[in-house]
C-alpha cells in the first residue's frame, strides 16, 4: 500500500463562469440544463487537477453546491426555507438568518448520487465525497419541530444515512462528514454528537470519515482563533470519544495550528488525514514544509496511518492559489514517501 496518499478536506474554489469567484455563498452565474452541465464540467477540471497533482483521493471539490449544508438541505421536505431564524451559530461565531426546520424530516429523493456517479465514470483514483455532518447541519437550521437538538440531529442522520448508502452504491470510496460543530459544542459532541455521526455511517462498507477543523480562513474565523488562546486543546476533549467510533478517519488541522500535533497520539485507532495546508492563507506552502508536518505527525502516529491533507475546504480562495497548493500537498507527500518508504 503507498505510503501518504494524499486527499483534500473538500471544497475548492468555483470557476468564474460557474460563480461568483472567492466567496464562501456564491451565487451560480447560469441556470437550469446550463448550470448542470457547467457543474460537471468544473468538477471534470478539478478532478483532472488533482490527479495531476498526485491526489490520490480526488473529489468533486463541492462544485455541485454553493455551500457544505445547505447544498445538502435544500432537497430535504421538513425545511422551510422562507422562515427565516435569524441566529448565532457556531456558539454566535456568526450571526446569520437561517431557514427553519417545521415539520418531520424526508429526504425526497437521492441529492447527490448522480454527480458522485459521474465523477465515479471519469476518475480511477479513490473517490470520496463529503456530506455535512448531523451535529453542523443541526448548528445551521433553526428548530421549529423537535424541541431537543439531539433529537433533531437523530433525525438528519437517518436521512444522511440514506444518502451515504446511495453514494456507496456508485462507487464512491470514502463518504465524509463535516462537523466543524465538534469544536465548538464539545459536551454535545460527547452526549449524542458521535452516536448521530455513527447513526449516519451506519452499515456502511466504504470508508468512513470526519473532518473537524478550525473553520474557513474567514474573518469571523479568524477573530474567533484570536479568542481560542495559544494552544488550541479542543481535540483532546472530543478526541478519545472518537477514536471509540466506528468512524475509520479524522481529519483534522495541523499546518499553522496552535493545535498541538501530540494530540492525534490519542487517536490510536484512527487513519489521520493530517492537514498540511494552511487555508487561512494565500502563501503557497513548499513540498518541503509539507513534508515537515507529516513527520512532525510521525512522532505521534505510525506513518501507515498518515493521510496529508488541506485543514479544510479551499472554496475561498482564488482558483490560482487552490490550484498551487494542491500541487504543494501531492509533491510534499512524494517527498516524504522517498524519504521514509
Ligand atoms: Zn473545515
Amino acid at each position: 500500500m503507498m505510503l501518504f496518499r494524499p486527499t483534500t478536506a473538500g471544497s475548492l474554489p468555483k470557476p468564474g463562469w460557474l460563480a461568483e469567484t472567492e466567496k464562501l455563498w456564491p451565487k451560480w452565474k447560469l441556470e437550469g440544463a446550463e448550470l448542470d452541465q457547467a457543474k460537471r464540467d468544473a468538477a471534470l477540471i478539478w478532478i483532472k487537477l488533482q490527479e495531476d497533482a498526485g491526489i490520490e483521493i480526488v473529489n468533486d471539490g463541492e462544485q455541485f453546491r454553493t455551500h457544505f449544508v445547505h447544498g445538502f438541505l435544500e432537497t430535504v421536505q421538513g425545511i422551510d426555507w422562507d422562515l427565516k431564524t435569524r441566529m448565532g451559530i457556531r456558539n454566535n461565531r456568526y450571526v446569520v438568518d437561517v431557514p427553519t426546520v417545521t415539520g418531520p424530516l424526508k429526504r425526497s429523493r437521492p441529492v447527490h448520487r448522480d454527480e458522485a456517479a459521474f465523477c465515479r465514470e471519469h476518475t480511477k483514483k479513490g473517490l470520496k465525497f463529503t456530506l455535512p455532518g448531523p451535529m453542523t447541519i443541526c448548528d445551521t437550521l433553526a428548530d421549529g419541530h423537535f424541541g431537543k437538538r439531539a433529537d433533531m440531529a437523530m433525525a438528519f442522520a437517518e436521512i444522511l444515512n440514506e444518502e451515504a448508502l446511495d453514494l456507496e452504491a456508485v462507487g464512491v470510496d470514502t463518504i465524509q462528514f463535516d462537523e466543524p460543530a465538534f469544536n465548538v459544542f464539545m459536551d454535545d459532541v460527547k452526549e449524542w454528537g458521535v452516536a448521530a455521526l455513527e447513526r449516519a455511517a451506519r452499515g456502511l462498507k466504504c470508508t468512513t470519515a470526519v473532518h473537524i477543523c478550525y473553520g474557513y480562513g474567514i474573518d469571523a474565523n479568524i477573530k474567533w482563533k484570536e479568542t481560542l488562546g495559544s494552544e488550541w486543546r479542543q481535540y483532546e476533549e472530543i478526541f478519545p470519544p472518537l477514536n471509540a467510533s466506528k468512524i475509520q478517519q479524522v481529519s483534522l488541522e495541523c499546518a499553522n495550528s496552535h493545535v498541538p500535533i501530540s494530540l492525534i497520539g490519542l487517536l490510536p485507532d484512527k487513519d489521520l488525514l493530517v492537514g498540511c495546508i494552511d487555508v487561512a492563507t494565500n502563501e503557497i506552502e513548499t513540498p518541503q514544509a509539507v513534508a515537515a508536518t507529516i513527520e512532525e505527525a510521525m512522532k505521534y502516529a505510525d506513518k501507515e496511518r498518515i493521510y496529508p491533507c488541506t485543514n479544510c475546504g479551499m472554496a475561498p480562495l482564488s482558483r490560482q492559489v487552490a490550484a498551487a497548493k494542491l500541487e504543494a500537498l501531492g509533491a510534499g507527500a512524494a517527498l516524504a514517501r522517498e524519504r521514509h518508504s
